[in-house]
């Protein structure tokens, strides 16, 4: 029942990300884009920002900026234009970034964002291309600029190409903007154009973060920074939708501000209130023609777009017949997507389904190795899955040759037998049956007299003393036809 008094609080949420593409060049020069190289290697005139030094658009960057998004349902511009944002700051020497302002490559698309409360349709108000600033390293202390005693610029990262992704406001929830950019990140890997690793600084975030008036329309918004992992986007998000309630509901007024978050005390702080986007007066960057995008190019593009993940994991459910979950944990990864298929396209694909997103994805975690450095080659997982399926082995056996093989890389085959893991034979496991119900009169005799409940503890003896290399099911199977019941 609604009351005048109940006051839903509605989170209104919009992202923008920068996502680095990857090139192997900088976005408007020849200098080589690499990460943890020793400072101030990988520079030019133009990357440092020399007067008269002359900007060139890295073509490859372009197509990686148009793929993604095609990739997510956005119209290309046929004309895209460069534009000036000037501002100053060290780590910016020309004192104007080069971006895309009211012309930028892609307008419009979607990402369709699966949550605990349903699919919400997250779309896509633009992409643009621009460059990366330097970076600063502050000395003297953990890398912060307060209480540095200085701060040194490396110039490697100046120029780096980015895509700049701006959502609409369409976010709901701190998990279902968590969920944007999780799924953002598996589109702009799937089709090449950003490596998107949050932990190396490659998908950047920050937020705008808002509550929605009770008569529906737009709270105040204010922007959160600092977002460099899914988790701490969540918590972030959080902690600030809490900050901006308890203001409301004390009576006061959220301010616009721009929010720092704080996952170690999970606090939200406010800093320098940065410049409105009119400040920067943008124009037209006169040493760059416009970009202009034929149709015919275009289509081109669009036929080399590799299967996208939301399309990968609605085909997993139907032709291998997952659940939508397992299917998710799949194709998270193309490499483990790809990894499996070629698993399952030997042995039964939910069985290959369970082994490698349940047992095997814990022992790389465990490992904190990738998909594409384990020694467990799809091969191997096959021949394992092999020695179960055809009852060589029991699943608990495999479980323990999985881990096995996993450190030393030998065949399943040669782990079973050298462990002597293999199951046995019908002859020697009746053999087996006969010396239990003899170590056993009493529980035998009671099965024998109808008492089912007793035949448990007579299966686990077997498997004891078969050291579990039986199958608990062939075992019932001798004792009720030795037991008459
Ligand atoms: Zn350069």
């Amino acid at each position: 029942m609604e009351t005048k008094e109940r006051r839903t609080y509605q989170a209104v949420i919009g992202l923008e990300f920068h996502a680095h593409v990857a090139t192997r060049t900088k976005m408007f020069c020849g200098c080589r884009v690499a990460y943890g190289d020793p400072p101030n290697t990988h520079t030019c005139p133009v990357c440092l920002g020399h007067p008269g030094a002359l900007p060139v658009i890295n073509e490859r960057a372009v197509e990686l900026g148009v793929m993604a998004g095609l990739a997510m349902g956005c119209e290309v511009a046929p004309r895209a234009v460069f534009a000036r944002k000037n501002y100053f700051y060290p780590d910016l020497p020309k004192g104007y970034q080069i971006s895309q302002y009211e012309e930028p490559i892609c307008t419009g698309g979607y990402i369709d964002v699966p949550t605990s409360e349903g699919t919400v349709r997250v779309r896509i108000q633009r992409l643009h291309l621009e460059e990366d600033t330097a970076k600063n390293v502050h000395v003297g202390t953990s890398g912060r600029m307060h209480g540095s005693t200085g701060s040194l610029i490396d110039f490697n990262r100046s120029g780096t190409p980015l895509m700049e992704i701006v959502t609409e406001p369409d976010i709901p929830s701190p998990e279902a903007a968590r969920e944007t950019a999780v799924r953002l990140k598996e589109i702009l890997q799937a089709v090449g154009a950003s490596e998107a690793d949050m932990e190396k600084g490659q998908l950047r975030c920050e937020a705008n973060v808002s509550i929605r008036n009770p008569d529906g329309s737009f709270g105040t918004k204010t922007e959160l920074k600092n977002i460099n992992s899914f988790r701490f986007m969540e918590r972030g998000l959080l902690r600030e939708l809490r900050r901006q309630r308890e203001v409301l509901e004390a009576g006061g007024q959220v301010q616009q501000r721009t929010m720092h978050y704080d996952p170690e005390g999970d606090e939200v702080y406010e800093t320098r209130s940065k410049e409105f986007a009119e400040d920067y007066r943008y124009f037209p960057e006169p040493d760059l023609l416009p970009l202009e995008f034929t149709e015919a190019w275009i289509n081109e593009l669009r036929s080399r777009l590799p299967e996208l993940p939301e399309a990968m994991r609605a085909r997993f459910v139907e032709q291998y017949g997952l659940s939508e979950y397992d299917a998710g944990v799949l194709t998270s990864d193309r490499e483990l997507a790809s990894y499996y298929e070629k698993v399952a396209f030997e042995v039964d694909p939910k069985q290959a389904a369970n082994w490698i997103s349940g047992d095997l994805r814990a022992l790389l975690n465990e490992a904190g190795t990738e998909i594409s450095d384990t020694k467990v080659t799809p091969q191997r997982m096959i021949e394992l899955i092999g020695l179960v399926e055809n009852g060589t082995i029991s699943r608990s056996a495999a479980k323990d040759v999985l881990a096995r093989i996993f450190e030393s890389g030998e065949s399943p085959s040669a782990v079973v037998e050298r462990e002597g893991l293999a199951q046995m034979g019908a002859d020697e496991l009746s053999g087996v049956v006969e010396e239990v119900i003899s170590a056993n009169p009493e529980e035998a005799q009671r099965v024998r007299e109808g008492d089912k409940k007793v035949i448990g503890f007579l299966i686990g003896q077997v498997m004891k003393a078969t050291r579990g290399n039986a199958d608990g099911g062939q075992v019932r199977e001798i004792l009720m036809e030795r037991l008459g019941s």
